[in-house]
């Protein structure tokens, strides 16, 4: 069961033979074996596969976290696999959200200073900072809960504020790594449901699960298989 969203247009993101090979000491493991794949703007997408078959390396390359050893990747038209450390930091920061399975809040911030810290590093003013996360708090539902501290939040709460967070930058793609994971299932369908509403608002995520039911609620399935996308 796939669900609708808006029609996928041009491509946001494509590799082309990509490799990514770890070197521990003298020792060499290929996470990544000539990945070749394009995600089209609008597209949901789920990566899957064992463990170890390379689904966070992907996901770290995607998400401009590490780079490719060798092989191509276009971001938004944008050769990125070329950029130095810099200039991946700021793609980083201003195209990408990231959500992962701990939700990385910040214990001693209120919730709407969680959501609110990547415009912190932007330099925008305080009033506009809080403005725009309370806009992406009230997009995954966590409005009501923006004076809290994380630890006063259930983990599917603090998973919203998660995504909150990602959205403020107002990405042009959405990486999520296990989001569910840590959560119950009641948490973790509603969580599932959010990214579901996203992609429908327009939103291209892609998110690596384990989850078959995460799965099946994207419109494409990408599974890995010992470092190469399964045919
Ligand atoms: P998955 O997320 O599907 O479990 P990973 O991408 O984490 O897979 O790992 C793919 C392979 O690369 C595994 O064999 C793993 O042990 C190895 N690997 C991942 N990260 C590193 C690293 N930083 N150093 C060395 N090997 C790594
Ligand atoms: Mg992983």
């Amino acid at each position: 069961m796939s669900e609708a969203g808006p029609a996928p247009t041009a491509p946001i993101l494509a590799l082309e033979d990509v490799r990514k090979v770890y070197r521990r000491g003298a020792v060499e493991v290929e996470a990544l074996r000539g990945v070749s794949l394009s995600v089209a703007r609008g597209e949901f997408a789920a990566v899957t596969g064992a463990s170890g078959s390379g689904k966070s390396t992907l996901l770290a390359i995607l998400g401009c976290l590490d780079r490719p050893t060798s092989g191509a990747y276009r971001l938004e038209g944008r050769d990125v696999a070329a950029l130095d450390d810099d200039a991946r930091t700021e793609v980083r920061g201003t195209r990408i959200g990231f959500v992962f399975q701990s939700f990385h809040l910040v214990p001693q911030l209120t919730v709407l200073e969680n959501i609110a810290v990547p415009l912190f590093y932007r330099g925008m003013r305080r009033a506009a900072r809080e403005a725009a996360a309370r806009e992406a708090a009230e997009k995954v539902g966590i409005g009501a809960r923006l004076d809290h501290r994380p630890a006063q939040l259930s983990g599917g709460e603090q998973q919203r504020a998660a995504i909150a967070r990602a959205l403020v930058v107002r990405p042009a793609l959405l990486l999520a790594d296990e989001p569910t994971g840590n959560l119950d299932s009641k948490n973790g369908d509603a969580v599932l449901g959010i990214l579901c509403d996203l992609h429908r608002g327009g939103a291209t995520i892609v998110l690596v699960t384990h989850d078959p039911r995460c799965a099946a609620r994207a419109g494409r399935e990408i599974r890995m298989e010992d470092g190469r996308v399964a045919a």
